[in-house]
């Protein structure tokens, strides 16, 4: 059982699915939101391991939740963005994303970078 808990941002209905089913096949836990409020709240009471973002979404921009996020927890941010402009990576990592995935995105990269950040987190839990 992996006991990772993923929390999923996305407000496109099959691109949300598309992910939640790649968790779901390879034993992660997840919660979902639709928008940035919502995702905001389900950070603070769920207290996710990894947070999937998406960066278009109906109530604010995914960098304001990325700030928002930042002022009080350390949680590692992947962001899944059909926005591929050199200056929408560089906004979202200096807001304090981990890791960038472009629109279109393959679930085996996903995963691999799931993967990534999960090894970032075990280091950072043996070293406390
Ligand atoms: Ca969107």
């Amino acid at each position: 059982m992996n006991k990772y808990m993923i929390l999923v941002v996305e407000d496109d209905p099959s691109v949300k699915s598309l992910i939640t089913t790649t968790l779901q096949m390879h034993d992660y836990r997840y919660i979902t939101a639709s928008g940035g409020n919502a995702a905001i709240m389900q950070t603070t009471s769920h207290r996710p391991d990894i947070i999937l973002l998406d960066l278009g979404l109906p109530d604010m921009d995914g960098v304001d939740v990325i700030k928002k996020v930042r002022t009080w927890s350390n949680v590692p941010i992947i962001v899944i963005s059909a926005r591929s402009e050199d200056t929408d990576k560089i906004d979202a990592l200096d807001a304090g994303a981990d890791d960038y995935l472009t629109k279109p995105f393959s679930v085996e990269e996903l995963l691999a970078r799931l993967r990534v950040t999960q090894r970032r987190l075990a280091i950072m839990q043996n070293e406390n």
